[in-house]
């Protein structure tokens, strides 16, 4: 049988992308592009006859409304399916539907013209808005403007999800990614996007594969067209032939192999030959995901991602809809810990601002941004304690760059705290604290920075892009991002070393922690906490019940020494081999 690498140097039929989640899976590709529709502008004769026509459309495009609002109540709580309800009373909206009838009667055009010059120029309105979620919004306007117009024309609506497809796209925003699992997508290809951009880290957490920054993916694939997409390397063959399905087919049962041997861990400590036991907890991005992070054996929550909660809703939960959120979370991981991250907007995520900053990842970002908007901060800080009477919640700060966001954060939680008290409403009084080291500047000063708070945890996602100055989600320098990169090691370790010596907890939740390869520097650099996606836990587990705690610390050592990021993965490869371990990678 042939290699994997003769399999593709071979293949014509092939594209190459960034591994953004593991996984194989071969099924048939669902081209999603958001539908331009041709709008006929053309002279009407009958005004009367238009004027129904788009009263009738109206109609039609309301009983589908109704109907997915219905399905959205069953699917998701009613909170999220509220954003249909919303769409629906844009349809209801008396101004709206008296302009284009007044205009229709005026201009003597056909309605799909007005209907769409009319409804963009409410689109642009949002976009141009300078009231908060407007922006978010003006894609929801369009996609009522489609259907009205899609119902004008008399062409039948049709959900062209269907299940087990592959879907292929441009570009998927984090909220695409959520909507699309629900239609048991097997598979998400996209143009752009980086490994660490939100839907990747999405895609992951749902156990989705996934395969981004293909460049041009959408050009090269067509409808229809039978896909295999292979997370763990990156590729994609189009149409694939015989040998090449056989190929793949062998290695999806030989992963199904794989997997069965890793579900006989999920009750064995992460624990090193020589007997230093390391914490394996979940990085959660999507509520639902407790499940896998329960099968998976996590000894924890390292990292629930709150922002994500916005992404869904589309606006900011009031403090009774995000205490119950955290509330639950907590119950259903209890006794283990639950570290809630305070919302991370900003840079990539949830659209907040009124206004397009020019370069978003340096502007008002993670804590920069609650702390500008401390009645939001509050709420979120004030659901947090009355979540927190199960003793398990910890509450973790992003994007910290300067020990007085700190100071100020803590001020914050103490007014809080005495407010509850006020109100007689119980809290966890020592509710633990705890910040990112993200930013250089923070991971400089580490040793300082965390005298003032209870755990500090490395996120390398956006270590690694702010201190190679590479943005983590363009693809077209990602070959700079680079997780090993002697600077980003002796970072690290630097982090480490200083958090520790000011007495404090350390861990990783950046999704170096996730990559096989990594774990045993990550053990030798002395972390005794790993956070990373659910379902990656078992190979991570795997690999620490075989590795030696004073091996691992050697090739620390030995790493920080490189300087280059060949020499450093060069090293991590040999110890592998040399003490026989199998790593995912290497299998697949
Ligand atoms: C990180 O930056 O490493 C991190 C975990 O946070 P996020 O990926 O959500 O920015
Ligand atoms: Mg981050």
């Amino acid at each position: 049988m042939k290699s994997f690498k003769q399999i593709f140097s071979e293949a014509e039929n092939k594209i190459v992308g960034i591994a953004a989640a593991p996984g194989i899976v071969i099924a048939k590709a669902y081209l999603f592009t958001k539908e331009v529709l041709e709008v006929n502008g053309g002279p009407i004769t009958d005004v009367e006859e238009a004027k129904n026509n788009f009263e009738e459309a109206l109609n039609k495009s309301k009983k589908e409304l109704n109907k997915i609002f219905a399905l959205a109540k069953e699917k998701m709580d009613s909170t999220r399916a509220a954003i249909f309800e919303a769409q629906l009373m844009i349809l209801d909206d008396p101004i709206l539907i008296d302009n284009i009838k007044t205009r229709i009667e005026k201009e003597k055009k056909q309605p799909e013209y007005i209907v769409d010059d009319e409804i963009s120029k409410y689109q642009l309105l949002m976009v141009q808005s300078h009231e908060s979620y407007m922006n978010e919004r003006a894609n929801d306007i369009g996609d009522i403007k489609n259907r009205i117009i899609r119902n004008l024309q008399k062409k039948r609506w049709q959900s062209r999800i269907t299940n087990d497809i592959i879907v292929v796209s441009s570009f998927l925003t984090p909220a695409d990614t959520i909507l699309f699992s629900r239609s048991n997508v097997k598979g998400f290809i996209t143009d752009h996007g980086g490994l660490t951009s939100h839907a990747a880290i999405v895609s992951r957490s749902l156990n989705i594969p996934a395969v981004v920054g293909t460049h041009n993916a959408t050009k090269k694939i067509k409808e229809n067209d039978t896909i295999i997409v292979d997370g763990f390397h990156g590729y994609i063959l189009v149409s694939p032939n015989e040998e090449q399905i056989q190929f793949f087919r062998n290695k999806i049962e030989h992963l199904v192999e794989l997997q069965k041997g890793l579900e006989g861990l999920k009750d064995k400590p992460a624990e090193t030959t020589d007997g230093k036991k390391i914490s394996l907890y979940a990085n959660v991005d999507v509520t639902g995901e407790i499940d896998v992070v329960i099968t998976n054996g996590a000894q924890g929550i390292g990292l629930y991602r709150t922002e994500q909660i916005l992404e869904e809703l589309g606006e900011f939960p009031g403090e009774e809809e995000q205490t119950r959120i955290y509330t639950n979370l907590s119950s259903r991981i209890y006794p283990s810990p639950l570290t809630i991250r305070a919302f991370d907007i900003g840079g990539d995520k949830f659209k907040f601002l009124d206004y397009s900053e020019p370069n978003p990842f340096l502007g008002l970002r993670g804590i920069r941004l609650l702390l500008e908007n401390e009645k939001l901060f509050k709420i979120q800080i004030r659901s947090i304690l009355k979540a927190s009477k199960n003793k398990n919640i910890y509450f973790m700060l992003p994007m910290v760059s300067t020990i007085t966001e700190i100071r100020k954060s803590l001020k914050l939680i103490d007014l809080c705290k005495e407010e509850l008290k006020t109100e007689k409403i119980s809290f966890d009084k020592n509710l633990k604290i705890g910040i990112m080291i993200e930013v250089p500047s923070a991971a400089v000063m580490a040793y300082e920075l965390a005298k003032e708070v209870d755990f500090v945890s490395i996120g390398t996602n956006d270590l690694i892009q702010y201190l190679m100055a590479v943005d983590r989600g363009n693809d077209l320098v990602s070959d700079l991002y680079q997780e090993f990169h002697p600077s980003v090691v002796r970072t690290v370790s630097h982090v480490i070393s200083e958090t520790i010596r000011a007495g404090k907890t350390i861990s990783i939740c950046g999704e170096m922690a996730a990559d096989t390869l990594a774990i045993p520097l990550l053990v030798g650099l002395g972390l005794p906490i790993l956070s990373l996606a659910p379902m990656t836990i078992p190979y991570a587990k795997r690999i620490i019940r075989n590795i030696s705690f004073q091996k691992t610390k050697e090739l620390a050592s030995e790493c920080l020494a490189c300087s280059t990021e060949k020499e450093i993965t060069d090293k991590l490869e040999k110890f592998f081999v040399d003490n026989s371990i199998t790593r995912t990678r290497n299998i697949i």
